[in-house]
């Protein structure tokens, strides 16, 4: 029930309980003096009750010869007020407490989320505005205790990740020095063993460079710290440039790459420095996360709804449905691939980017070891 309905049935029962209680004291009073006091004795006749004032002096002299009546009249007034008194109060008391008692609990509420205690129900009223309320409250605090608890997980899975990447890091600076130390102690002796020696340092470096590269791009992503060369360009064109780039890789690893990229021209807006980035990270993950045995790699486009559609496809260890969102996020891993090396940060990057291109990016798979597909949907610019 609704607020001003309630109120008019509280209004209502306050008005009809004394009236009640009224009439029924009253109906006693009366029985009582009709029983003790005969109507002759009142000498009023029906043309005197007409005239007010004859009616009062008969009214007195009945009174001055029957001083009880007057008390019990007296008596009778001060029960009616009584009555009024009581039931307006108790009337009140019920109405103000129905209404008080949800607003508390909301205070109370709001009180418990300001200390940080979510664990808690936020229970409805009678009244609809009210119920709505909390309703509301309580979907609130339960969207809070979800955000809060992911962000416990996302700090704890970055502090881990952080010292994940503190130990990848440290493994190959450590082999570097290793290596250098040969050189300095004459080990590398033949011109070979020292081209080896240096490939090793340098790829080492490498390994190093690409992981504070990825660091510093998706911090300042996060601070909007970077800046996009922006043009326009035609990204079936810039694909297609792109895989003949990587083939040579993909068919050292062994991988067998389909591409099936439209032959229409696609112009959109373009940073080809930064979308360089989200296709190798996409590639570099259909790599990482390969079906060992038979591994296959399909990247296609089609443009269709204003927009251009890049599915990067593979085969490999694909990904549950409800971890979808998350890999989006810096520093997450899904369990079942931790085994391989990552930092959580390669899809975080590509969504930032492909987002500031004005476009979409998400994942479908079929489920665990159904593959994964990376979607990239970029609008066609006019
Ligand atoms: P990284 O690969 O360095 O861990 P990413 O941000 O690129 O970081 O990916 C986040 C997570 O998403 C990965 O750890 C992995 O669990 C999952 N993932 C990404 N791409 C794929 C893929 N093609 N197949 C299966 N899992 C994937």
């Amino acid at each position: 029930m609704n607020i001003k309905k309630r109120f008019t049935l509280y209004n209502i029962i306050m008005l009809i309980t004394p009236i009640l209680l009224i009439g029924v004291i009253s109906v006693c009073f009366l029985i009582i003096f009709i029983l003790k006091y005969p109507v002759e004795e009142l000498n009023i006749t029906r043309a005197s009750m007409l005239d007010l004032e004859v009616f009062s002096q008969a009214l007195g002299e009945f009174f001055k010869n029957n001083p009880s009546v007057l008390c019990y009249v007296i008596l009778w007034m001060v029960i009616c007020v009584l009555l009024i008194v009581i039931s307006t109060t108790v009337t009140t008391r019920i109405m103000t407490e129905s209404v008080k008692k949800p607003i508390n609990d909301l205070a109370k509420a709001a009180e418990y989320i300001r200390a940080g205690n979510l664990d808690f129900e936020v229970l409805g009223s009678d009244y609809s505005e009210i119920d709505n309320l909390c309703v509301s409250f309580d979907a609130m605090r339960r969207d809070l205790k979800h955000s809060k608890q992911r962000e416990d997980y996302m700090k704890q899975e970055r502090s881990m990740l952080l010292a994940n990447l503190s130990h990848d890091l440290k493994t190959p600076i450590t082999s570097i020095k290793g290596y250098i130390d040969g050189i300095r102690d004459g080990v590398a002796d033949t011109s070979e063993k020292m081209d080896r020696y240096l490939d090793t340092v340098y790829a080492k470096a490498e390994i190093i460079d690409d992981m504070v590269n990825n660091l510093s791009m998706f911090s300042k992503l996060e601070l909007s710290r970077l800046t996009f060369q922006f043009d326009k360009g035609d990204i079936n064109a810039f694909l297609r440039d792109f895989i003949e780039d990587y083939r040579l890789d993909l068919e050292k690893n062994e991988i067998k790459l389909v591409s099936d990229i439209s032959k229409e021209r696609a112009i959109v807006k373009l940073d080809y420095e930064k979308m360089s980035r989200v296709f190798a990270n996409l590639i570099d993950n259909a790599v990482k996360y390969r079906n060992e045995n038979n591994p296959v790699l399909e990247i296609s486009s089609l443009i269709r709804d204003g927009g251009v559609y890049v599915c990067i496809s593979d085969n490999g260890i694909g990904i549950d449905e409800s971890e979808m969102e998350n890999v989006f996020n810096g520093f997450y891993r899904v369990d079942s691939s931790r085994s391989i090396k990552g930092s959580g940060l390669g899809l975080g990057i590509v969504k930032q980017i492909v987002e500031k291109h004005g476009g979409k990016i998400w994942l479908e798979s079929g489920g665990l070891e159904k593959g994964t597909t990376a979607v990239v949907y970029l609008p066609i610019s006019q």
